[in-house]
């Protein structure tokens, strides 16, 4: 996926402010945060979206989740809370065609639609 903009930072190919990276996900922060703490945590592989999981990546999604908890936690937001938030396809607002998860918080994140 050479023009997929997160491939090239998992590559190195562009700079990012990584803040947590093993064999299968990079975590790293969101250049345009919307709350004090906005990271953005990806698996390794290319998926495009949530509608490209199947099955066989049941684990890494739940290693995802783990990651993000443990970087809530690291980053001070774990006991006020915080949103996970997958934006998936157009009608989702999923802007990056490659599978990722934010983590919001250190303020009151404000209007709740779920
Ligand atoms: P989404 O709207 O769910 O696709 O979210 C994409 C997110 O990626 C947005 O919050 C952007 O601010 C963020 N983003 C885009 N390019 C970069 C980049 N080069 N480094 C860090 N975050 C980025
Ligand atoms: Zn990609």
């Amino acid at each position: 996926m050479s023009e997929c903009i997160f491939c090239k930072i998992i590559n190195k190919e562009i700079p990012s402010q990584v803040i947590f990276e093993d064999e299968h996900v990079l975590a790293f922060k969101d250049i345009n945060p919307v709350a004090p703490v906005h990271l953005l945590v990806i698996p390794k592989k290319h998926r495009e979206s949530l509608n490209d999981i199947d099955v066989a990546d049941e684990a890494l999604l739940g290693h995802i989740l783990v990651v993000a908890k443990k970087l809530a936690q690291e980053s001070g937001i774990a006991d006020s809370g915080y949103r996970v938030v997958n934006n998936c396809g157009d009608d989702g607002g999923q802007v990056v065609k490659h599978l990722h998860f934010h983590v919001i918080g250190g303020q009151p994140l404000g209007v709740k639609i779920c």
